[in-house]
């Protein structure tokens, strides 16, 4: 058995040191032992014969830069698991150079599922950090206590660098301080919550303008607690006036019920009728990808969602060259929260492989992001969405499209083509070409997974599934 010592809880370069030379040396994933040792050198002598792996052995492979990016999360997660799982996806890359891009994998899905905790962790981080004032020796400057659900602190630092450039700062955590001196990031070891102020003058304007914006007509505790989660709210100056706000909701909301009728003038109805249509998440268009996510699970634009377990937004690169916009998320996707991760993921996958395609480097959505189906027994029967369906849920696509900026779009099937198009777009006469999109991205249309699955003849199904590998190449080709 072999020890691999690693400095600190994310010390990604020493992780990767540790595992070319573990790799190289042919030790298999379950032969070492992963540790936190800040002391000492990079191999324990857990063997009474240790190996000796020469650097230059060590160097002589590279791996995928998807891996790279992916393992980088990874790592800032909390789970005593994540190197282990690293060097095992590591260690399987040399006989499966494509596993990366296979999403149904488990050791990829949990890879994937640990890079979205992290992910979720930096956005309520920087949702949920409430700075404090204070003075030191050089002036005043501003405080926060923040309890990362994972270690994101560092990664995250320069994002408030960025918002807050003209003021000193700092964030103390368990984990790590991150500093802003208007200059420089610096990081110093964790703190203790007593080194942080507890409150200041800032604290009842918080709770001023938290007060005015909460519509107890709109309460939904659950969703809010999920968006708000319990562990954030003691360092969140509005969080104290949650339990009384809530008591007094219903309160509230009769006394609205019971005001005497308005009648809204001809133009506020046309305008309440256009923000119904164009602006429901709040009255704001997405500015982010998370935005999008969290949008469309709380979206009531059409009544998809009552039957759903959750919405499934897209998920891939904020940058992504392709985009792949497929019908709706299937009986799976909707359990598990992701698209194409069901067996019409499973042929997308392996058609991908084929035709060379990174999945990790594209981005993969659905027209409508609830599932719609009926229930027969047990079983959850997918349902294709109306043309009405896909109206309402093309703000969300679009909203998506708007922030990736994709220079290519694949629509999977008849929904997605119409969706994107905006026009009913017959597949197989218009698959294997290019097409240009007012967007200025241009366009692929191509089967849908799931259509392929469903062909009864073998034949046809096999020049389907061929088609329809020669389309993903040829959306790679324009998109590169
Ligand atoms: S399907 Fe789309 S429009 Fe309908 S509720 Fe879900 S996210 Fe909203």
């Amino acid at each position: 058995m072999q020890v691999a010592r690693l400095a600190h809880e994310t010390d990604f370069d020493g992780w990767r040191r540790a595992a070319r030379e573990l790799r190289a040396a042919g030790t298999p994933p379950e032969a070492v032992i992963w540790t936190i040792d800040g002391a000492g050198g990079l191999f324990a002598a857990a063997s009474e014969d240790p190996l000796k792996v020469s650097r230059k052995t060590a160097a002589a492979f590279s791996v995928p830069k998807t891996f790279v990016d992916l393992a980088g999360k990874v790592i800032l997660h909390r789970s005593d698991e994540r190197f282990s799982l690293l060097y095992r996806l590591l260690w399987r890359l040399q006989g499966e150079p494509n596993l990366i891009h296979i999403a149904s994998d488990p050791d990829v899905a949990r890879a994937h599922d640990l890079e979205r905790g992290v992910s979720r962790a930096a956005h309520k981080m920087k949702a949920f950090v409430r700075f404090r004032l204070a003075q030191d020796e050089d002036g005043e400057a501003y405080v926060a206590w923040f309890e990362p659900a994972h270690r994101v602190t560092e990664a995250t630092a320069p994002f408030f660098a960025r918002r807050f450039t003209n003021m000193r700062f700092s964030i103390l955590t368990p984990d790590v301080c991150a500093h802003w001196d208007t200059r420089a990031l610096a990081f110093t070891p964790g703190a203790d919550p007593a080194d942080a102020p507890r409150e200041d003058a800032l604290e009842e304007y918080w709770r001023t303008y938290y007060a005015s914006i909460f519509n107890p007509a709109r309460l939904k505790t659950a969703a809010m607690q999920r968006e708000m989660p319990k562990m954030y709210w003691r360092n969140l100056p509005e969080a104290a006036l949650i339990p009384e706000l809530i008591a007094k909701a219903e309160g509230r909301t009769d006394a609205m019920v019971r005001q005497a009728p308005t009648v809204p003038s001809a133009r506020a109805v046309k305008a309440a009728l256009r923000n119904s249509r164009d602006a429901p998440y709040d009255g704001l268009a997405p500015t982010s990808l998370e935005d999008v996510a969290a949008g469309v699970d709380h979206c009531r634009r059409c009544p998809l969602w009552r039957d759903a377990t959750q919405g499934v937004a897209g998920e891939g690169p904020a940058r992504a060259k392709l985009m792949f916009v497929g019908e709706q998320p299937g009986d799976q996707e909707d359990l598990a929260g992701r698209p194409f991760v069901g067996p019409a993921g499973q042929v997308f996958d392996r058609a991908l492989s084929e035709a060379g395609v990174p999945r990790a480097e594209t981005y993969v959505t659905n027209a409508v992001k609830h599932f719609k189906h009926e229930k027969r027994g047990k079983r959850r029967i997918h349902q294709t969405p109306t043309s009405g369906e896909v109206t309402a849920c093309r703000w969300w696509l679009d909203g998506e499209r708007r922030l990736v900026r994709p220079r290519v779009i694949v629509m999977l099937g008849a929904t997605a083509a119409l969706s994107v198009m905006g026009k009913p777009t017959p597949i197989a006469r218009n698959r294997g070409q290019a097409l240009q999109l007012a967007d200025q991205a241009q366009g692929v249309v191509t089967y849908h997974p799931s259509f392929l699955l469903r062909v009864p003849d073998e034949a046809a199904k096999q020049a389907g599934y061929a088609a329809f590998v020669e389309d993903l190449k040829l959306a790679w080709t324009l998109a590169a």
